[in-house]
């Protein structure tokens, strides 16, 4: 039988603002001593009141709204009951029915084709602590305890394993686009919950779903879709029946597990927090917001086409990242405009294969944009050849050394020197006779062999033209 993938994502995303969700504690905790980031309120004493983090609702609505989804006027905070060791009063404050966001969507690129996912809602609630089993005891650190996280939950309308890891991709890009949360996975602070089920394919019936978490890395969450759909493709060929449940995500072991039956909305008996009025999102405040809205990825990619006459290929690429359209930019702010698809193949070939043959993100290269343009200006005005460059560009990137002092420490500058380049070509050519025999047969190859072993004699530094000029010119002019 076949079957369709069916998914859904939530993600949480733990906001960049400085105080929590509803005290005025610090949520700059990763570094503190266990505890010290800790008050009444998100101890959860008795008798205190929270109140609303302004900054928080913001950036949920700037979420929302780079989502496209409806913003609604009346939204109010919800408690969520449910029993669990590191939640400290017992319930979280969340929102149930009315979300700040509804209705929006994302387009993920699918095999070539834009796709449209639709985005169910965005909302805002409170982090919970954090639990540290240790043997057969566990302790509890409350610093985490209410930062803001925003909760955003797609339509199931994810129907791979490749779009689901897009459409996180995406997601984390417009966040850090907005500047409203890191994204970072591996840290904690974007996490991922996938609702996932398979259905005999152009069936619309949707079978019991399996909810995955303990994904904490892009590569997670598409191994785990992986091996969920074919877990359950198996169950159903094999005449099973599959439950609702909650499985973990063994990362060690490539597998999920079962946790625990899934709960149902009812089981958490929400009802509307009584310490909290309702929050009522003025309709020109959020105009002002929507005004406010930083260039998003598509729209930056976009204008990287039609400003710097780039390839959408390299539109994407850059921009998919804005941290690497960031340094792009900057980069070329210091050179001539005109030179745009040079860097970027610079940046897109020979600089991202440094950063993913050492794992290193581009905001923390030991190349700065200055150092780069600086480089790239040599080659421009012939002081180093291409080859040469190469060189260059790695050695900066392993040492920070500007490219003029290793230019000179390593004796690059190119050699534009036409009677230094011909003895070189002579030697070549009294060493390479069969090569020369064949271009005198007429094979072009041959020629671009020769004008190789002229660059390896002169280590990359000879001027690539020139010493084809000077080549064709001793070699009789063919
Ligand atoms: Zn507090």
């Amino acid at each position: 039988m076949i079957y369709d993938i069916v998914i859904g994502l939530e993600v949480h995303a733990q906001l960049l603002t400085k105080s929590k969700m509803f005290c005025s504690c610090s949520t700059d905790y990763v570094n503190a001593p266990p505890n010290t980031h800790v008050c009444p309120v998100c101890l959860a004493m008795p008798g205190v009141l929270p109140a609303i983090n302004k900054k928080a609702v913001e950036y949920t609505v700037m979420t929302a709204l780079a989502l496209n989804c409806t913003i609604l006027e009346y939204t109010k905070f919800d408690r969520k009951s449910y029993f669990y060791p590191d939640l400290m009063k017992g319930y979280q404050i969340s929102q149930y029915d009315a979300p700040i966001g509804k209705g929006g969507w994302l387009t993920i690129d699918s095999n070539g084709v834009e796709k449209k996912i639709n985005i169910t809602r965005v909302h805002l609630e409170e982090d919970v602590a954090k639990l540290w089993h240790r043997g057969n005891h566990s302790l509890i650190d409350v610093n985490r305890s209410g930062v803001p996280l925003m909760e955003t939950v797609s339509e199931p309308e994810i129907s791979s394993p490749e779009e689901a890891r897009d459409y996180l991709i995406k997601l984390r890009n417009i966040l850090r686009y907005l500047g409203v949360s890191t994204g970072n996975m591996e840290e904690g602070s974007f996490r991922c919950d996938a609702n996932i089920s398979i259905r005999p394919s152009g069936s619309k019936e949707f079978l019991p779903k399996v909810e995955v978490k303990n994904m904490n890395s892009l590569r997670g969450v598409y191994q785990a879709m992986a091996y969920e759909s074919k877990r359950q493709r198996e169950v159903l060929d094999e005449g099973g029946k599959l439950v609702q449940e909650t499985r973990g995500w063994i990362a060690e072991e490539g597998i999920t597990v079962s946790q625990r039956a899934k709960e149902y909305a009812n089981d958490y008996r929400y009802f509307p927090e009584p310490d909290l009025p309702p929050l009522v999102l003025d309709r020109a405040r959020i105009e002002e917001i929507r005004a406010k809205l930083p260039e998003l990825p598509e729209a930056r990619r976009e204008r990287f086409m039609t400003q710097y006459s780039l390839p959408v290929y390299d539109g994407n690429i850059l921009t998919n990242s804005k941290a690497l359209a960031d340094y792009f930019e900057n980069c070329l702010k210091l050179m001539d405009r005109s030179k745009a698809k040079v860097l970027s193949n610079w940046m897109l070939g020979d600089f991202s294969r440094l950063l993913n043959a050492t794992n290193t993100e581009v905001e923390n290269a030991k190349i700065s944009p200055e150092q780069l343009a600086e480089m790239l200006g040599l080659v421009d005005n012939n002081t180093i050849s291409g080859p040469a460059a190469k060189e260059v560009l790695e050695e900066m990137f392993h040492s920070g050394k500007r490219a003029s002092d290793i230019v000179v420490e390593r004796k690059l500058s190119q050699i534009s020197d036409a009677t230094e380049i011909k003895e070189v070509v002579k030697q070549v050519i009294a060493d390479n006779a069969k090569a020369v025999a064949d271009y005198n047969k007429g094979k072009q190859q041959a020629l671009t062999f020769l004008t190789g072993q002229v660059m390896k004699a002169t280590r990359g530094r000879a001027n690539t033209a020139l010493v084809r000029e000077i080549l064709i010119q001793e070699l009789g002019g063919k």
